[in-house]
């Protein structure tokens, strides 16, 4: 049984597939959804906009955004990098060109099942990202 500190409350909880404790997931999905409601009510709400009217902390509006949780938001006020390569990107973990790496390498590892048709059509994927 894995016992951890929750980073949000510092309450020690039984770690299943979250990685804070219950009541902080429950505390998290309700800001989830104010969040996602005022987006909704307000669709190209920059960061700040969000911040200040919802009460919701930046560092949690940004981790829904790194979650890739987030749609509307004005993604010009918003700073993540690709987790990959450091380019600045709008929402989730990596950028598009290392998403489409990261998901062939993927399906390189786990070898067996892709045909050689598969591999050349992801290659072909790549080079379309590359020259936009
Ligand atoms: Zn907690
Ligand atoms: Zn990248």
């Amino acid at each position: 049984m894995t016992v951890s500190n929750c980073p949000r409350c510092g309450k020690i909880f039984r770690k299943l597939k979250r990685n804070i404790c219950p009541n902080c997931v429950a505390k998290e999905d309700k800001e989830y959804e104010i969040v996602r409601d005022f987006l909704y009510d307000n669709p190209g709400a920059g960061i700040q906009t969000i911040t200040e009217e919802t009460g919701v902390s930046e560092n949690q509006v940004i981790k829904f955004l790194r979650e890739d949780r987030l749609v509307n938001v004005n993604k010009d006020s918003l700073l993540l990098d690709c987790e990959s390569c450091g380019t600045a990107i709008s929402n989730g973990r990596y950028c598009e060109a290392c998403k489409a790496r990261l998901d062939s390498d993927i399906r390189g590892v786990a070898g067996g099942g892709t045909t050689d048709r598969e591999r050349k059509a992801s290659s072909f994927h790549l080079r379309r990202l590359k020259d936009k």
